[in-house]
């Protein structure tokens, strides 16, 4: 049996040709021939060009590209931990085709000069897209709303916006912030902690916290900003 999904023509080169995989872990194992970037057949017993690479999938279960919307690359700014060649690296061992590069870099990605030279930097190392994640607020501050419409606008193409590990605590920025997210179609991930109810914060507040005299972090620090 054969699914023909991609374009029927299997004459375009180069190809690579999976043996005996299980798709999504399920069925029987199959036959994957891929090729143009696009898969050209799935079946059992399926014929190859004679240069296609042929790579055994027996005992191996095949997805789709994960997505990692959290992710730290640390450029610019922070090379010596990470840089995007390097996270590009590991996010493409780990079978990821896509990560999201949290904003808190140095200098913060609260401008499309920053976002759209990390869109870049992730097509030229090449391995999987980095999509740049624009700051809400400039520089993480909580103070002023970044450009969050020139950051979409830009090659990078900005598409969610977020402050990391800070909160927008202030009700009326984060007003904003949704405000333009509705208008320019784009999502803004919120770290709901309000920081004033949890200063010197280690356990969650309730009696066994009270017992060993630890501060606690109460339920109404993440709640107050949900709603
Ligand atoms: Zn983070």
């Amino acid at each position: 049996m054969t699914n023909v999904i991609g374009t029927g023509d299997y004459s375009v080169t180069p190809q690579v040709l999976i043996r005996n995989v299980l798709v999504y872990g399920e069925g029987d194992p199959v036959d994957v021939l891929l090729g143009d970037e696009q898969i050209l057949a799935i079946g059992s017993g399926l014929e190859a060009h004679t240069d296609a690479e042929v790579i055994d999938g027996a005992g191996q279960v095949l997805l789709p590209g994960f997505v990692d919307l959290h992710t730290h690359l640390r450029e610019p700014g922070r090379e010596d931990t990470e840089t995007i060649d390097s996270g590009s690296a590991a996010a493409a061992l780990g079978g990821y085709t896509a990560v999201f590069a949290m904003a808190n870099t140095n200098p913060v990605a609260d401008s499309v000069v920053v976002t759209d030279h990390v869109w870049r930097r992730g097509q030229e190392v090449g391995l999987v897209d980095v999509h740049p994640v624009g700051a809400v607020t400039v520089g993480l501050a909580g103070k002023q709303l970044a450009e969050m419409g020139t950051m979409a606008a830009g090659v990078g193409r900005v598409r969610m916006f977020s402050d990391d590990g800070h909160c927008v605590y202030d009700p009326l920025i984060m007003r904003r912030a949704l405000e333009y997210a509705g208008t320019l179609g784009v999502l803004v991930a919120q770290h709901a902690e309000e920081p004033r109810l949890t200063v010197g914060a280690v356990a969650h507040e309730g009696p066994t916290a009270a017992r060993l005299g630890l501060t606690g972090w109460p339920r109404a620090a993440e709640e107050s900003i949900v709603a």
